[in-house]
């Protein structure tokens, strides 16, 4: 297990232009980033501001990389944990991390805090006893609730999560003060794919035969990750070949080599 208690990030680079595709989700956390810009702008007429939106959607579709450019867009410091380093922790200490994360959090507001895979901690509470003892995992969500609770709207900590299993959450992490917002982060279309692999394509050499739309089109089911790893394999795999440029054949064979990955992954899992 990781020794650091979380991460934190006082100037993040990623802004909305490495965002690509999720124009909606782009829109719906622009408020947000109105917000942190100027928290006293929205509280002056006696407005509530969200104290935490939750990013719904598969593995690999850029939920940490949305949730970090809204922290670039705003120019605000980036505090990160992710729920699954909390899993068969020692007594206490989840529920420790958590409230020095939001006294930290609250020393440099306005801020971003970043809760990458939340279900891992705020799974539906088990009612009655808890053989085999889920405990500390429960002490961690009820710190995170009453944390949540415990500091007003204007204090300008916005509080973003992330899920890929929405339905499995406690509901009292979904109400009203808490995270009463969902932003939905679906699998990219072949649009939202030539736009990723614009992005990915643009710090690599490429030969005259490589097209974003091509490689949209040999890739249906992709999200962003995979993209991203295709277009590092294909790079490396080029310099492997002694090629002065990468082209589509290095291309072909990355896909190749990133579909056999995914289809080992999933052999392990089912
Ligand atoms: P997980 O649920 O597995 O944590 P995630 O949804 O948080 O995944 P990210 O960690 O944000 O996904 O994405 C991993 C990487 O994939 C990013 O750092 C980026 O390189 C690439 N990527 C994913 N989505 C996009 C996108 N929409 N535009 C550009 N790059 C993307």
């Amino acid at each position: 297990s990781k020794a650091a208690l979380f991460d934190a990030e006082n100037k993040v680079k990623v802004t909305f232009k490495d965002v690509a595709g999720l124009e909606e989700a782009k829109e719906e956390v622009q408020e947000i980033v109105e917000f942190l810009k100027n928290p006293a702008k929205f509280t002056v007429l006696g407005g509530k501001i969200p104290k935490g939106a939750l990013l719904v959607g598969p593995p690999g579709t850029g939920k940490t990389l949305l949730a970090k450019a809204v922290a670039g867009e705003a120019d605000v410091p980036f505090f990160s944990l992710s729920g699954s380093d909390f899993v068969e922790m020692f007594v206490g200490v989840g529920a420790a991390r958590v409230r020095d994360l939001f006294k930290q959090a609250k020393a440099k507001a306005p801020c971003i805090i970043f809760i990458d895979e939340i279900d891992a901690i705020g799974r539906h509470r088990s009612r009655g006893a808890t053989p085999g003892g889920n405990d500390e995992r429960e002490n961690t969500l009820n710190s995170l609730l009453v944390e949540m609770d415990g500091f007003g709207t204007d204090t300008g900590v916005i509080i973003l999560a992330a899920t890929n299993r929405p339905d499995t959450l406690d509901s009292a992490l979904l109400r009203p003060g808490r995270f009463d917002r969902q932003v939905s982060i679906d699998k990219p279309d072949i649009n939202g794919r030539t736009e990723i692999f614009d992005v990915h394509l643009k710090p690599l050499t490429l030969a005259g035969d490589v097209d974003a739309k091509k490689l949209a089109a040999q890739t249906p089911g992709f999200a962003g990750a995979e993209i991203a790893n295709v277009c590092n394999e294909a790079a490396l795999i080029a310099a492997r070949r002694n090629k002065k440029a990468v082209d589509q054949q290095d291309f072909n064979d990355a896909i190749d080599r990133v579909i056999g990955g995914l289809e080992k992954k999933n052999k392990i899992i089912s």
